[in-house]
């Protein structure tokens, strides 16, 4: 990137990430200034501010690209904010999960690593999911995920590591009911019946689980996964299957891509979007496609499980 194209706009949320990231970004600023770049930094005070200064970076003239630091939720609202714009993006991890970033490629922690995407400027363009009227990048759920994603919000204060889904995770295990959801795949009924969904527009689930294995995050496509589960026994089933990535297969999951999803049920079920509390149902999910450009590792792959399951004990 030369000087002359324009300024960039780096958004940062600096109440989210360890201290090691903090770092990285600082230094990463240090790095662009001494390219004599020109900078505009803003730190962001609610996620409704990172995505009015995405907005206001896509309609300047003079912006020339944007870099967010911060994890999911912020880069779902500077996503947002600069849908339709075509002003590259680039990311600098700082978050628990960091579920974009991970599938794009990005490692953690590493300045070297952020310096290269950078440099090497490669671009790939990136839906955007929506449900109802909330936005998302990577993945929702309804059910299950839906009432472990409620019992983490009603505990968190600031930041969360990964040890902190454990206690959740069990309660909603021994607590769930599995109740009939019915789901429809571009207006047609796929599944009426006891099951949780999983769908979204990314491969990797928490933890890098392949659930939504062909996930493309820019073919214009939704992906769903649909785990048929009436008790406990079974989910523990699909879930062994999908750590071995073979539950796609199996004949307890109904697994389709589409442009539209519907979700609806007479029963109270919970959903989350990118891993915060999401509408309640009915549900109607839609994609828009190519909604910006991001900068990716040449060769990025998305992060896989092990790596995921290695950090959480970092
Ligand atoms: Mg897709």
């Amino acid at each position: 990137m030369n000087p002359e194209n324009g300024y960039i706009s780096l958004i940062v949320n600096t109440s989210s990430g360890s201290s090691s990231e903090k770092h990285i970004v600082k230094q990463f600023i240090e790095y662009l200034e001494s390219k004599q770049l020109q900078l505009q930094v803003n730190h962001t005070k609610s996620l409704s501010h990172a995505r009015a200064l995405a907005t206001e970076s896509a309609v300047k003239f003079n912006c020339a690209m944007v870099i967010v630091a911060g994890g999911d939720g912020t880069i779902r609202e500077v996503v947002h904010g600069l849908e339709g714009s075509d002003k590259p993006m680039m990311l600098i991890p700082c978050g628990t999960e960091n579920l974009l970033a991970n599938e794009l490629g990005y490692k953690k922690n590493s300045l070297n690593h952020i310096i290269q995407i950078f440099e090497s400027n490669t671009l790939r363009p990136l839906d955007l999911c929506k449900a109802n009227d909330t936005f998302f990048t990577s993945v929702g759920g309804a059910g299950f995920d839906g009432d472990i994603v409620q019992l983490v919000s009603d505990r968190r204060r600031g930041n969360i590591t990964h040890l902190f889904y454990f206690f959740p995770i069990l309660k909603t295990f021994f607590s769930y009911k599995f109740p009939p959801i019915t789901i429809e795949v571009d207006d047609k009924v796929v599944f009426s019946g006891r099951g949780i969904a999983i769908f979204g527009n990314i491969s990797r689930y928490a933890l890098g689980l392949p659930i939504l294995k062909v996930a493309d995050f820019g073919d214009g496509l939704l992906d769903i996964c649909i785990y048929k589960c009436s008790n406990q026994i079974p989910l523990i089933y699909h879930s062994l299957l999908t750590i071995f990535k073979s539950h796609r297969k199996s004949k307890g999951v109904i697994y389709r891509q589409g442009k539209k999803i519907k979700i609806y049920s007479d029963s109270f079920i919970r959903t989350e979007l990118d891993g915060d509390p999401g509408p309640p149902l009915p549900l109607e999910v839609s994609i828009i496609p190519h909604a910006v450009k991001v900068l990716v590792p040449p060769k990025g792959k998305p992060v896989g499980m092990r790596r995921r399951v290695f950090r959480v004990f970092e």
